[in-house]
């Protein structure tokens, strides 16, 4: 993709920021990321505090190429070499074990660093014109979904950042798989756009799905990725446009995310109508936040079937539904 010269001054205005220990918020191919300087304790701080984050729950050091894995990392192991190479870049994130320039601020004191190598132009621009690793987290204050269009960041966040980097609403839409290589097996984390099934294929041994229960890994809070409006999971139209019409004989207003979806009665607001599982997944955060602008009470989204990408939105679903 040739950068625009508006493109071009944005990264080198980015750039720049991130060297003066300042916020930037950039695009990836995921959802827009809250960036700083990883290796510079203040300045991840301040993502904290835009963010209203909890200091214990780590963030994502984000990386220009797998070439600058080796100084943040204790070793890169023979099953990091090998997804690397499959995936990166792209979404997937690898927890490893981390090397001593990587600061506590990043890790939450843990001794261990998340990192990926987003595949979007305008983030491999800024961080290769930073020069160094850029720790970010999705760029939402604390618990609401992420924001997947530069105009959600600035509504959310304007005030904190010094720069947003706009590229267009992302093209998947929720947050990378997460990989845990410090434990045997290797364990999904956060499902995401890479499967289980083709992580496992790569490595050529069994991979753990997701662990059920609160507390599988730090920042991943039942609660997350929550929009204002109630979030209910039903198992097909029928079925949601009953409670719609329930929830409208009270008064209230439903909303409808669903496969399928079209023109129902006006009992609802069509939020999204996913025409595939990848549709559903880059819809669903832009359609929670259309149910606040639009003064929904209560979201009714039936879910895509649970493979590939469908684990991963099925998750942030149950997430969303279990915030209120
Ligand atoms: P977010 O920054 O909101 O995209 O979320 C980043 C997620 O990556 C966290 O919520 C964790 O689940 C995961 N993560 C980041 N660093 C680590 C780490 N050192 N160990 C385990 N999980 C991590
Ligand atoms: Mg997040």
């Amino acid at each position: 993709m040739p950068m625009t010269t508006p493109d071009a001054a944005a990264i080198a205005a980015g750039a720049a920021a991130l060297a003066a220990g300042r916020l930037v918020a950039f695009p990836t191919e995921t959802v827009y990321g809250l960036g700083a300087s990883a290796l510079d304790p203040v300045a991840v701080a301040g993502i904290f505090a835009a963010k209203g984050r909890p200091t214990d729950h780590p963030l994502i050091c984000h990386l220009a190429s797998a070439d600058d894995l080796a100084p943040l990392v204790a070793a890169i192991t023979p099953d990091a070499a090998a997804l690397a190479d499959a995936f990166w870049p792209g979404p997937l994130t690898l927890v490893m074990h981390r090397s001593a320039v990587v600061p506590d601020a990043v890790t939450g004191g843990r001794d261990t660093v998340a990192v990926r190598v987003p595949a979007h132009p305008l983030a491999l621009a800024l961080i290769g014109a930073f020069g160094g690793p850029v720790a970010a987290p999705s760029a939402n204050r604390f618990g609401r979904p992420s924001p997947t269009r530069a105009q959600d960041v600035l509504d959310e966040l304007g005030d904190a950042v010094a720069v947003v980097i706009d590229g267009g609403p992302c093209e998947i839409g929720i947050e990378s798989t997460v990989l845990d290589l410090t434990t045997e097996p290797p364990q999904v984390l956060r499902p995401g756009r890479i499967s289980a099934d083709q992580l496992a294929h790569v490595l050529r041994r069994a991979v753990a799905a997701e662990a059920s229960g609160p507390a599988r890994a730090p920042g991943m809070l039942e609660s997350h990725y929550a929009p204002g409006a109630r979030v209910e999971v039903l198992g097909d139209i029928d079925a949601a446009m009953a409670r719609a019409r329930d929830i409208a004989e009270d008064g209230g207003r439903a909303g409808l995310i669903a496969p399928g979806a079209g023109d129902t009665d006006n009992a609802v607001t069509v939020l999204a109508a996913p025409t595939s599982p990848d549709d559903y997944a880059a819809r669903l955060y832009a359609a929670f936040r259309r149910a606040d602008a639009q003064g929904v009470d209560v979201i009714l989204a039936v879910p895509p079937p649970a493979e590939g990408i469908g684990v991963a939105v099925r998750d942030r679903l149950a997430r969303a539904a279990a915030g209120r």
